[in-house]
């Protein structure tokens, strides 16, 4: 039996259901550790697409009117599920992102803080109240939910975007359809059937997969009322564009090009410790990773490169399966291959290679999707490693003479999503983070996530249309506001027809 033979044919979860797609169309899912086919799924036809909106549009009234107090009830539900079923989670994730265990359980961790967020939604959409504004009116505002929202995520946390752009929206009373990223639809299913086992209604929690022909359905169809992306960056602004057009609230995140600014006075051993993780973990396949190193002064760029050759000897690459391992294989074999061009590209355009990861030893014994670390400098602005994203692990270092130079650099780039400093100086981390010109912001801290509590979000074009992930932010996005004016005039008021505009005159007793 072929490896084809044995792949699992997955579905769709629409209306409390898993439901088998009937398009003709499928896509491949990997096990990026072995290279093996584990499933197909389903790319769903715009009027599968169409099918389950109409479905979550009839579940959400019910859901919006339940009490608010309930709704978290379930919400908890789904969080003790998550919890319970963390290391079968693991086991998913790791299956179809090739991560470690140990990276996975952080993502779900991490995913989980939004969640938690959720659960503050009564507190989240207290409205505000004003008494007597004029004439005996109290005036007062209140939060509604959308309606049913669509919420696209990418393949690099299967799990942790799915909660963290999905949580806050069921939680103050949308209907959420879920597109996961057709590389990883399993961890989504898996989700489905936790909301599913903590008493969501039908049809408020909807997976559809597929590739771009479903999300051009949720771009344009009527009853879309919001939609949330997480992607790359020309995804993300196409996602912008045709969701704005079709008159929707869009928030849409993109690729990051994120770099640590490495001062002389830093502590070089603990800053290459920081860079590794930072820089490799997850085979740099984080939207926050560090992207590459911008070290200040040519004495501090020379021994930061040695430091960084002598511990990238030392890493581990390897299958999820291997618990000594520190990083795993890229998606696919496309992305390997695209991250090869990249580094193959650098080197003409005259960058040199402090590491060469792109033979890495476990390749020759595997068909899984392995990159070693990589390592360029002599790499200059103008190359094509430091403008553009690239996913996977080929990490750059930059020369430059001033920390002024180095804000420059990252302030004149087009993208702006995380970025962090290692130094000891009180004075260079405040100039450094009152001038940066980017979304999330590091002073000695490797990768600068916000916390589930704190809004997410890049600068520039790593992110598009208002709006962040997590924190506070995700209630309004996924809530609209109503103002209500309000009075109840008694037998005594002048109730006579006033022509002037309104304003906070007094209500005077008839005379
Ligand atoms: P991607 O843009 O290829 O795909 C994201 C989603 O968009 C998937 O669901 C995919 O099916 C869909 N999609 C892809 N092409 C499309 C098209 N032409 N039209 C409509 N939909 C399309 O991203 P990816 O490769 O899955 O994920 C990696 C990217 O995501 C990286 O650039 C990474 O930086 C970014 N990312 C950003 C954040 C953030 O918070 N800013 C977080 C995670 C990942």
């Amino acid at each position: 039996m072929t490896v084809e033979q044995k792949a699992k044919t997955l579905t769709h979860f629409i209306n409390g259901e898993e439901v088998i797609g009937v398009s003709s169309r499928y896509s491949d899912v990997f096990n990026p550790s072995t290279g093996e086919v584990i499933a197909q799924v389903p790319l769903a036809t715009k009027e599968e697409v169409q099918d389950a909106i109409e479905l979550a549009k009839k579940a959400y009234p019910g859901w919006k009117n339940t009490a608010i107090g309930k709704r978290v009830e379930v919400v908890y539900r789904f969080r003790q599920l998550l919890v319970e079923h963390q290391e079968k989670l693991i086991d998913v994730i790791c299956e179809e992102s090739g991560k470690t265990r140990e990276d996975a359980k952080g993502e779900i961790l991490r995913g989980i803080e939004s969640v938690d967020m959720a659960i503050s939604a009564p507190q989240m959409l207290k409205g505000e109240y004003s008494v007597n504004v004029g004439g005996n009116i109290n005036a007062y505002s209140a939060k509604s939910p959308l309606g049913v929202v669509a919420c696209i995520a990418p393949f690099n946390f299967p799990v942790m975007v799915p909660l963290a752009i999905t949580s806050m929206a069921v939680a103050v009373g949308n209907a959420v359809i879920l597109k996961p990223s057709e590389r990883v639809p399993i961890s989504a299913l898996y989700l489905s059937k936790l909301w599913k086992e903590a008493g969501l209604p039908n049809g408020v929690w909807t997976v559809i997969n597929g590739d771009k022909d479903a999300v051009n359905e949720l771009l344009e169809n009527d009853n879309i009322q919001a939609i949330s992306f997480v992607g790359s960056t020309p995804v993300a602004e196409y996602i912008y564009q045709t969701g704005t057009k079709h008159n929707k609230r869009v928030a849409a995140f993109g690729g990051g090009k994120n770099f640590m600014i490495v001062m002389p006075d830093a502590n070089l051993e603990q800053t290459a410790n920081a860079f590794l993780g930072a820089a490799y973990g997850a085979a740099s396949q984080r939207c926050m990773a560090i992207s590459g190193a911008i070290a200040v002064g040519a004495d501090t760029e020379k021994k930061f490169i040695e430091i960084l050759k002598e511990k990238i000897a030392n890493l581990k690459v390897g299958p999820y399966t291997d618990p000594e391992v520190d990083f795993g294989p890229v998606i696919t074999k496309q992305s390997k291959e695209n991250i090869i061009k990249h580094i193959d590209l650098a080197l003409e355009e005259g960058a040199s290679l402090a590491v060469d990861g792109r033979k890495p030893e476990i390749s020759e014994n595997s068909n899984g999707f392995y990159l070693g670390a990589t390592l360029l400098h002599n790499v200059k602005p103008e190359m094509t490693i430091f403008k553009e994203e690239v996913f996977g692990p080929a990490r750059i270092v930059v020369g430059v003479e001033t920390l002024q130079q180095a804000i420059d650099l990252i302030n004149d780039h087009e993208l702006g999503n995380g970025v962090t400093i290692f130094t000891n100086s009180g004075p260079a981390a405040r100039k450094f983070q009152e001038e940066i010109e980017v979304g999330m912001v590091g002073v000695n801290v490797p990768i600068p996530i916000p916390v589930g509590y704190h809004n997410f979000g890049g600068w520039k074009r790593s992110k598009f249309g208002e709006g962040h992930m997590f924190g506070p932010d995700q209630a309004r996005f996924f809530t609209k506001a109503k103002t209500i004016s309000e009075r109840w005039p008694d037998e005594t008021e002048d109730t006579t027809t006033s022509f002037a505009f309104p304003s906070n005159d007094e209500i005077k007793p008839k005379e």
